[in-house]
């Protein structure tokens, strides 16, 4: 069948993303050899969510699957049935609340799903009971993100139900960072220490899990204290190491978005470009066209502030970022229709990543990479 293919694209390179999984399985190997007195290797439990992070889930987990990845993670029920239906026969562990009115998921696709509320444990025990069936389940503990969990501090009034409810096996307890990638606060280390008397006080209360998760990438990278039985990476796995840290680990970017010069147009000095006619020309300049913008997740934001790669060479964008245009000064260069672009990624010597871009538009890069669009095609 042969089709069209639009010139803006996203390339994903399995490969790269492969490499990076390996590279965090030597990376908690060799650390645990070194610091921790023969310690177990923690696991991984990779994180797919959101479409793998704008990269596309099934692709991404059949590829992290035949890496040797054991356990995936999702945010729903749904993203985690997508991934059943492309294949994927990894554990799937769903970290989201459950919608209290369909778990049926769970059962016909074989999830792992988190208990997070009360409420959550309930309809799961009734879901389970209905089917004559023991299910095992992660149970989240909010050790200070406030958002979903157990309270830390209320445990023996939430965990009793939970514990006699006798289709439920609780498998592993875990808990999720709120200021990881910020060395600063002193949050993560209060985190830890209220999930460290946690797990102590669980037995008491009739919970042995065989399994404590807790370092999502930041924290996987900051401290191996966090590391437990499992670690939880998501943007690491994409080739991203969370700012502002650092990292010796050898990732490769796996997302690359690229597209083509369209037109390339002369303005005169004093003509403005695009809408809200936002850039003047103050001298004779070229302009090249190239057929991406925000409805293809390129932040308005990037307007003045972002490059993109010509020819091997930075060229700034200019005026307004359009929806399905953007415009760039192509002033000083050779450029023709028909050159590649490259939003990120790179070329030649040059290289734009996704650190770069969310710095440059003051937000952080699972947001440029989650918003990468839906008409975008994924390239593998
Ligand atoms: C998204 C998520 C992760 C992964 O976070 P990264 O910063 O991408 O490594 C880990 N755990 C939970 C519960 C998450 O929601």
């Amino acid at each position: 069948m042969s089709r069209e293919r639009r010139c803006t694209f996203a390339h994903v390179d399995l490969p790269a993303l492969q490499s990076n999984y390996r590279a965090v399985a030597e990376f908690l190997a060799a650390q645990t050899g070194v610091e921790g007195g023969g310690k177990k290797v923690p696991g991984i439990i990779s994180v797919v969510k959101a479409n793998a992070y704008g990269h596309g889930a099934p692709a991404v987990a059949r590829a992290l699957q035949d890496a040797g990845a054991k356990v995936l993670a999702c945010a729903d029920i749904e993203e985690a049935i997508v991934l059943r239906n492309a294949g994927v026969t990894a554990e799937i562990l769903v970290f989201g609340a459950l919608s209290v009115s369909d778990v049926a998921g769970v059962f016909d696709y074989s999830l792992t799903p988190t208990i997070s509320t009360p409420g959550a444990g309930r309809s799961l025990q009734a879901a389970a009971a209905a089917r004559g069936f023991r299910l095992r389940c992660h149970l989240k503990i909010d050790t200070g993100m406030n958002r979903l969990g157990l309270r830390f501090d209320n445990l023996e009034r939430t965990i009793p139900e939970i514990v006699a409810s006798k289709n439920i096996e609780v498998d592993a307890v875990y808990t999720h960072f709120a200021t990881a990638d910020d060395p600063e606060l002193p949050l993560f280390h209060e985190q830890r220490e209220r999930f460290e008397r946690v797990l102590a006080q669980l037995p008491r209360l009739g919970v042995n899990p065989k399994l404590r998760h807790a370092a999502n990438s930041a924290a996987t990278l900051r401290d191996s204290r966090v590391w437990y039985d499992l670690v939880r990476p998501g943007l690491m796995i994409y080739g991203v190491v969370p700012p502002p840290l650092a990292s010796t680990i050898p990732l490769k970017p796996v997302m690359s978005l690229r597209s083509r010069v369209v037109a390339v147009k002369g303005v005169r000095p004093g003509e403005t470009v695009g809408y809200g006619a936002l850039w003047t020309a103050d001298r004779p300049s070229r302009v090249a066209v190239v057929p991406a913008g925000y409805a293809d997740g390129l932040d308005r934001r990037m307007a003045g502030t972002c490059p993109v790669l010509i020819r091997g060479r930075r060229a700034r964008i200019v005026g307004a970022v359009s929806m399905d245009m953007i415009t760039v000064d192509v002033t000083d260069m050779h450029v023709e229709p028909g050159d590649e672009v490259v939003m990120i990624g790179v070329q030649g010597d040059e290289r734009i990543d996704v650190r770069e871009i969310s710095s440059a538009i003051a937000t952080n890069p699972y947001e440029v990479l989650c918003r990468i669009g839906t008409r975008i095609e994924r390239i593998y």
